[in-house]
C-alpha cells in the first residue's frame, strides 16, 4: 500500500459498535497508534481510538466531583470532556470565564495564548484576577485559575505569552482539538479565522459588545460562531468587519493617519464592557462545546444573544443559519498548513 501511495502515509481503521481502533504507517514496519480522530462536519466530534495512549478512565474522585453533570451526559461524556485538549486565545473578559467553566466541566488539557498583562481597568470583568495580579501576564492568571479548580496535578497547562500569528502560538494551536477565540477586535479575529482554516481547527469565536453612545444605553449582545474544517468561516458568515480588521492589522503610523482622517470610527477607544454580558456569551460557547463533545446534540453554527434597553423583549437568544461562500478566500486556504503564510498575510495589511 505504501508503495502505491507515493510517499503519503497509510492508515487502517477498525470500526466497532461504540469504539474505533486505528493505526497508521509512514514507512514499512513503522506503525504508529492514532491517538484521536476529529470528524469535521458541523460539530467538534472527537473520537479517541481504544488503543490510543490518550484513552484514560475517569477516576473515582472525578466521578464524585462531576456527579451532578454525569446525570446529564454520563461517565462516557465525562471521559470525552477530560480527553479534549482546548486552546483559548485571548484571556481577558471572555477568555477567563471560558477557562473557569471548562476547568469545572472537567477539561484537563489547556493551551493558553495571550501576550497581554493585567491592568487595573481589567478588574471589573476578569474573573480570577485581583489587585495583586496587576502587571502579571493574563496567561499566568488563567493558568492559576485552572489549576486551583482542577488541583495542580490534574491539569496540564501550556501557556504561550505571544500574539497570533506568532509561530509559537500557531504551533501550540496545532495540538488543540478545539479552539476558543476570545478576542476583542476583528484584526485578531481575521488572523485566527485564517489559522483555523489553514490548519483544520475546530474553532468557537466569541464576541460581545455594548452600544451606549454618549453614555446612553441603547443595546448590547454578542454571539458564538463555530468554524469547522468543512463548515463556513467567519468571512462566509459576514462576522468580520474588513475595515476594522485592516485598521488593527496596519502599522502604528498607518493607524495614526487613519485616526487623523477620521477613518478609525473609535475602534481603539475603550468600549463599555461588563462581567455579566461576557459571562452570558462565554456560557453559551461552553454549553455548545459540552453538547457537541458529549454527543448530546450537534453544535449550532451561530448563536446570537440580544440585551435591549427596551423593557420587552429585554433578553433573548436565537440561532442563525449560516452557509459557506464558494468564493471565500479564507476557505480556499483549507488544510494548506504553513503554505497559508498567515504571518506574512497579516503583515501585508
Ligand atoms: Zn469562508
Amino acid at each position: 500500500m505504501l508503495d502505491a501511495m507515493g510517499g503519503r502515509p497509510y492508515a487502517a481503521l477498525v470500526w466497532g459498535e461504540d469504539s474505533i481502533d486505528a493505526w497508521w504507517w509512514r514507512a514499512p514496519a513503522r506503525s504508529e497508534r492514532v491517538d484521536r480522530m476529529v470528524i469535521s462536519d458541523v460539530s467538534p466530534r472527537i473520537i479517541f481510538p481504544t488503543s490510543s495512549r490518550l484513552q484514560e478512565p475517569v477516576s473515582t474522585t472525578e466521578k464524585e466531583v462531576a456527579q451532578r453533570q454525569i446525570l446529564l451526559f454520563g461517565v462516557e461524556g465525562q471521559r470525552r470532556i477530560g480527553q479534549v485538549t482546548v486552546a483559548i486565545v485571548g484571556l481577558g473578559g471572555l477568555g477567563l470565564h471560558v477557562a473557569q467553566q471548562l476547568a469545572h466541566l472537567g477539561v484537563k488539557k489547556f493551551i493558553l495564548v495571550d501576550n497581554d498583562k493585567i491592568v487595573r481597568t481589567n478588574l471589573n470583568r476578569c474573573v480570577g484576577a485581583s489587585h495583586s495580579d496587576l502587571g502579571k501576564p493574563k496567561v499566568a492568571v488563567a493558568a492559576r485559575l485552572v489549576k486551583t479548580i482542577r488541583r495542580r496535578q490534574a491539569a496540564e497547562v501550556h501557556s504561550v505569552p505571544q500574539k497570533l500569528p506568532g509561530s509559537a502560538a500557531v504551533d501550540a494551536l496545532n495540538d488543540a482539538d478545539v479552539v476558543f477565540g476570545c478576542l476583542d477586535n476583528d484584526g485578531a479575529r481575521l488572523v485566527l479565522n485564517r489559522v483555523a482554516k489553514a490548519y483544520n481547527l475546530t474553532y468557537f469565536d466569541l464576541a460581545s459588545g455594548i452600544d451606549a453612545p454618549g453614555g446612553r444605553f441603547d443595546s448590547a449582545g454578542g454571539r458564538v460562531a463555530l468554524v469547522t474544517p468543512d463548515g463556513p468561516c467567519l468571512n462566509c458568515m459576514g462576522e468580520i468587519d474588513r475595515k476594522e480588521a485592516e485598521y488593527f492589522l496596519s502599522s502604528p503610523t498607518a493607524q495614526q493617519e487613519a485616526r487623523k482622517r477620521g477613518y478609525a470610527s473609535g475602534w481603539d477607544l475603550p468600549k463599555p464592557s461588563v462581567v455579566s454580558l461576557n459571562g452570558t456569551i462565554s456560557s453559551m460557547a461552553v454549553s455548545e462545546f459540552m453538547l457537541g463533545v458529549t454527543g448530546l446534540r450537534p453544535c449550532e453554527g451561530l448563536c446570537v444573544y440580544y440585551l435591549s434597553s427596551l423593557a420587552s423583549p429585554f433578553q433573548s437568544a436565537t440561532k442563525r443559519t449560516v452557509s459557506a461562500d464558494a468564493d471565500c478566500f479564507t476557505c480556499s486556504l483549507r488544510a494548506v498548513g504553513d503554505k497559508a503564510e498567515v504571518a506574512r498575510m497579516a503583515a501585508a495589511h
